[in-house]
């Protein structure tokens, strides 16, 4: 069936400019393939919106944003921008506009691809045929959003933040994980401290009473510290891990690390409508914008999940990862990716060509 939707691009910042355009050839040619329609409108975000209008996140952006079916970011941020006082800096527009559109979930696949297993940093017995897990990070509530302050303790001054979560909260987080794992392999591991956080233990019988509901997924619960040790140990045990915004914020970047590639890795960020926002982990690397230097696969691969999650577009979401697959397969790499190996790296206008050419 032919659908037709709307994508507001913002592009950002340094390389984002060059990888979104890499995402959005691709998404043509899977339109044009299967059929679809896909309607692009960019809007400015991070610096160049300073630039033109003297805010990181204009309202035109918002409102842009909250009109299209969904959105696809690039990166934000330069040296250009440093000086700016922080409530004006480009990255405040990253949690502006996550706020705005309700995005209280975080997907992050972390891959390694078989044939780029000599980037990861763990040794090659542990990293086997390569390993294929997804976070599920709580992206709005806990430490980062509960009461916080200063104040007089035994020691004098000191200040705190507090961990809140209702169990509103961590059901429909907790639902998204299940979900999640029931799309993959049907295996869930929920990460807390419940040995000693009280939040930690509502968290924990909270999923235990939802985990009723997906009798079909393998659940088991892990405390953080030795989820930190497990996934350098023995990454090929998790399928998806569902976690709250602090742990996830830590584990996913410790996940990503374990890639060795961050030019390849996607995000999701999702809320309780078929909306979300999809990017590349990795910023605008300043070190190379301009230079036609970037990988642009981590784009393109928040381009397939966006098919998947937003659009319910599984087969085309399919045919853009195996055409990844099948580019790095073939030998195909951009300087990120070379590690020591000789030989001239493709371009990102090159490397975009080739995954064109694998659809
Ligand atoms: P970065 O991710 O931009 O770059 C880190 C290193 O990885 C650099 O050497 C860079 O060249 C390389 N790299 C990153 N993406 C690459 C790609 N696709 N292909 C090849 N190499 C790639 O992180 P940073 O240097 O710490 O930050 C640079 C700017 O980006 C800062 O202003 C920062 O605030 C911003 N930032 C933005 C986001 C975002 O927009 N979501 C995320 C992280 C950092």
């Amino acid at each position: 069936m032919k659908m037709e939707f709307n994508i507001a691009l913002l592009k950002g910042d340094g390389i984002g400019v060059e990888i979104v355009d890499s995402a959005v050839a691709v998404l043509e040619k899977v339109a044009e393939k299967f059929g679809h329609k896909f309607n692009f409108t960019p809007y400015l975000i991070g610096g160049c919106a300073i630039d033109a209008t003297g805010k990181p996140l204009p309202q035109e952006t918002v409102d842009g944003c909250l009109a299209s079916d969904s959105v696809l970011l690039g990166a934000v941020g330069g040296t250009k921008w440093d000086n700016q006082p922080g409530n004006n800096r480009p990255e405040k527009a990253l949690l502006g506009i996550r706020e705005a559109l309700g995005l209280y979930t975080n997907l992050r696949p972390a891959k390694l691809y078989p044939s780029l297993r000599s980037a990861s940093p763990l040794k090659e017995e542990i990293v086997g045929d390569g390993f294929d897990l997804m976070i599920v990070r709580e992206l709005t509530g806990g430490i980062y959003f509960g009461d916080r302050g200063y104040r007089q303790g035994k020691y004098g001054e000191e200040a705190f933040d507090t961990e809140a979560y209702s169990v509103t909260e961590i059901e429909r987080i907790g639902r998204v994980a299940f979900e999640t794992a029931m799309k993959r392999n049907k295996k869930l591991t929920s990460i807390d401290k419940a040995n000693v956080l009280e939040s930690s233990r509502l968290w924990r019988k909270t999923m235990h009473e939802l985990s009723k509901e997906y009798p079909e997924v393998e659940y088991n619960d892990m405390f953080v510290d030795n989820a930190a040790m497990q996934l350098v140990r023995n990454p090929q045990q998790f399928d998806v891990i569902v976690t709250s915004n602090m742990f996830g914020d830590i584990l996913s970047d410790e996940a990503s690390q374990i890639t060795g590639s961050i030019g390849m890795l996607a995000s999701a960020s999702l809320g309780s409508t078929k909306r979300g926002m999809y990017e590349p982990i990795h910023g605008s690397a300043p070190d190379i914008a301009g230079q036609n230097k970037a990988n642009p696969i981590a784009t393109i691969l928040s381009g397939a999940m966006m098919l998947r999650y937003s659009f319910g577009l599984s087969d085309e979401a399919d045919c853009i990862e195996k055409a990844v697959d099948k580019v790095l397969n073939d030998g195909w790499r951009t300087a990120d990716l070379m590690g020591s190996a000789e030989g001239t790296p493709l371009t990102c206008t090159e490397m975009t060509e080739k995954v064109l050419e694998a659809l």
